[in-house]
């Protein structure tokens, strides 16, 4: 008999954990409270548009292709992907607004064309955050952390000064660029990893060759393909999944969980991974006494922002939107204080807007525009409907400024989701979006650890662990801790799967 892996919630990690270990001819089952795979990027469909909820940038496709790989697959099985030329637009203060293309000689250009001696600089930049992310992404992103001894190995060490871990994505790309708004344009990508450019270490600017060297994509149908394709394969492998399923509570005995339970079922188990939010997971479903960790420790987390969305529908197409569009046209520092320093609703955000039916005619009827508009904000917040409705009309008024299109009659959809829906769809702690920021402080051997120190047969996976927030991490966390797993199984007896506890360190 095969043992049984119970996986808490189907977002990425939880999905890409499942088709690992049912591979490997486990017996595993999905619990998901909610109706639809993919956690935060799930999809709804109203009013004839199909919107994307949660992710909505496709960077790192390679990590993707390195997954499907695995299994003999290939994201063509399941989407088309295509890369976004320009890659996403910014608006600055003032009448301008910028594209980035897709080429890089052009993309050369452009920076010339605003800061004199720049394009030469951007080439030896971008060529750093490549060897940055060949390193990252070959020798720190895999590691389990565990233990900081997983570190010493001369290569990484070696590499420890030439990453510059010691130094902030702020002070590196402020050194080389005087222009604000390139400035601004090498800063953006780090605001992924939840934190200032300033409290980033550098080694992010990893992301750079990221945005733009390996560009940006868009699976066409949507982001909700991605999650589809990750159902599809998990089913193939033979993962069972139990939707409208609420993770409550757990059975122990000697040091193992023996049973999950919802309010209406238990379910026997030999291991459990969690892909539910960690702190949730730990603090609300296990009896505290076997959690991994306090309130305080959880209270002392920084914790990425949470957002403020809004999910849109136009009865026109709007001229002078790209398919990505940052709205930088305020102080950004105003900003980042009212998220990070003094938590509150911001007085002049700025903002994202998704215009995903620029590129794909499928997700809104012929002639519409489908907007999904972002505000990231702090996390914990109270709000309430009049708040939303402000910062509405206040993106509204933006765009029409920026792109001189009236837009305001033109609004046929409309729906907000902000913290207490984070909290309530998803039991995000405090109504994260994106889990940890990534500040040094909370990096590798420092973030919440993916086993369990008090039983010994749960793991966790998902943004709050390792290695960190959006989907390449969450991809590539969901296949650490099935690998570590796996490490810990032993495969003898004719193929039956025989599990030793799980080792410690
Ligand atoms: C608005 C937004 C925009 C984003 N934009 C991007 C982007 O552009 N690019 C990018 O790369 N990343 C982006 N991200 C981040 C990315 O979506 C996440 O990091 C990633 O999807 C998290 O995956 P996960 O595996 O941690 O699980 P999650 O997606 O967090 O899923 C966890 C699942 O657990 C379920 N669950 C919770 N409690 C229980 C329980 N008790 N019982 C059963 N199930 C439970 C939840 O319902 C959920 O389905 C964005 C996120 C958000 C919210």
């Amino acid at each position: 008999m095969s043992k049984t892996i119970s996986i808490i919630g189907s977002g990425y990690s939880s999905m890409v954990a499942a088709c690992c270990l049912a591979d490997k001819g486990m017996d595993v089952t999905i619990y998901e409270k909610n109706e639809m795979a993919g956690g935060r990027a799930s999809k709804f469909e109203d009013g004839g548009f199909t919107f994307d909820m949660g992710p909505s940038w496709y960077w790192m496709p390679e990590v993707f292709e390195n997954f499907f790989n695995r299994f003999g697959r290939t994201s063509s099985d399941f989407y088309e992907l295509v890369r976004l030329d320009p890659g996403y637009q910014v608006y600055f203060q003032g009448d301008e607004s910028i594209g980035i293309p897709a080429n890089k000689e052009e993309l050369f250009e452009l920076f010339e064309s605003i800061e004199t001696g720049s394009a030469a600089k951007l080439e030896k930049f971008l060529n750093e955050a490549a060897y940055k992310y060949k390193v990252g992404m070959e020798e720190y992103v895999w590691k389990p952390g565990k233990s900081v001894l997983e570190f010493v190995d001369m290569k990484v060490l070696k590499s420890f000064m030439k990453l510059q871990m010691l130094s902030s994505v702020s002070t590196t790309v402020k050194s080389l660029f005087k222009d604000k708004r390139l400035q601004q344009i090498l800063e953006f990508p780090v605001l992924f990893l939840g934190s200032m450019p300033n409290r980033i270490p550098a080694l992010y600017t990893l992301m750079n060759h990221a945005d733009l060297s390996l560009g940006t994509w868009y699976p066409k149908g949507g982001m909700y393909k991605v999650s589809e394709a990750f159902y599809q394969l998990a089913l193939s492998l033979g993962v069972k999944f139990k939707f409208n399923c609420e993770i409550t509570n757990v059975k122990i005995d000697n040091r193992k969980i023996t049973a999950i339970e919802s309010k209406a079922e238990s379910f026997d188990t030999d291991f459990v991974i969690a892909g539910a939010d960690y702190q949730h997971f730990d603090r609300a479903v296990l009896p505290s006494k076997y959690s991994n960790y306090s309130e305080e420790y959880w209270d002392s987390r920084e914790m990425a922002p949470s957002s403020l969305l809004f999910f849109l529908g136009f009865d026109k197409k709007i001229d002078g939107l790209e398919h990505h569009n940052l709205f930088f046209d305020t102080d950004f520092d105003t900003h980042a204080k009212e998220i990070y320093q003094s938590p509150q609703w911001p007085s002049d955000p700025l903002f994202y807007i998704c215009a995903p039916s620029k590129t794909d005619e499928g997700i809104a009827p012929e002639g519409y525009e489908n907007v999904f508009a972002l505000i990231p904000i702090a996390p914990g917040l109270k709000e309430d409907k009049e708040l939303h409705d402000k910062y509405l009309n206040e993106i509204i008024v933006r765009i029409e400024k920026k792109t001189g299109c009236d837009i305001r009659e033109s609004l046929v959809y409309q729906k907000s989701f902000s913290i207490s829906d984070f909290k309530s769809r998803y039991n995000a702690f405090k109504g994260n979006a994106y889990g940890l920021a990534n500040t040094l402080k909370q990096t590798a051997v420092l973030k919440p650890k993916y086993y369990n120190k008090n039983l010994d047969n749960l793991y966790y996976t998902g943004q709050l662990t390792v290695p960190g927030p959006g989907m390449p991490p969450a991809i590539i966390s969901g296949q650490l801790v099935a690998d570590e797993f796996l490490k810990n199984a032993n495969f003898e007896n004719n193929g039956q799967t025989i599990h030793k506890d799980f080792q410690r360190v």
